[in-house]
């Protein structure tokens, strides 16, 4: 088989298999993120299929797995995850209940926390919500006016980073909205 061919596949294979949940309220999550990670591959497949495809199955394949990044299997505990609980001796609530998260993080954006809680993120009343980075840098790109402010015992240049990384992204870039068309 064609090496491009062969990623493509695979990129299609970790698009839809990914891990099952482990509770009612799990599959839900599952379901959606799931269906838009079916969707990418459509676009995907479809484009290669084309008779006069605009970019090669290369490209395809790595535009795939960028939009595959933007929609994680977070947000949900998996069958995984809960077996591994249990093993180590929690009970089934505590074995599916989901790790918290750090209070920067949007309830829509249901991506896990990049790390501990290092950033305060003012906004321009300074009302501050603390973060880890990823999420703090989310909610600064959301902000108008706000900006980060190292915790205490943040690692250096905690604050910079964040700044940087918001620089870099849309406000609520959670939503995803018309991105992909
Ligand atoms: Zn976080």
């Amino acid at each position: 088989m064609n090496a491009d061919i062969r990623d493509l596949l695979a990129a299609v294979v970790e698009a839809l298999d990914i891990p099952h949940p482990a509770t009612e309220g799990g599959a839900e999550v599952y379901d959606r993120i799931r269906n838009e990670r079916a969707t990418h591959v459509v676009v995907a497949l479809r484009s290669v299929l084309d008779d006069k495809p605009l970019m090669d199955v290369e490209w395809t394949t790595a535009y795939l797995r960028e939009q595959l990044a933007k929609h994680p299997a977070a947000g949900y505990v998996t069958v995984a995850q809960a077996h591994a609980k249990l093993a180590a001796g929690k009970s089934w609530s505590e074995a599916v209940a989901l790790s918290p998260r750090c209070p920067a993080a949007h309830p829509e954006d249901l991506t896990p926390c990049g790390g501990p809680v290092v950033v305060t993120i003012l906004d321009r009343g300074n009302a501050g919500a603390d973060g880890c980075e990823h999420h703090g840098a989310r909610l600064l790109a959301s902000l108008e006016g706000g900006r980060p402010v190292a915790k205490p015992d943040a690692p250096a240049g905690a604050a910079i980073r964040v700044f940087k990384a918001a620089g870099n992204l849309r406000p609520f870039c959670w939503l995803g909205r018309g991105e992909d068309q």
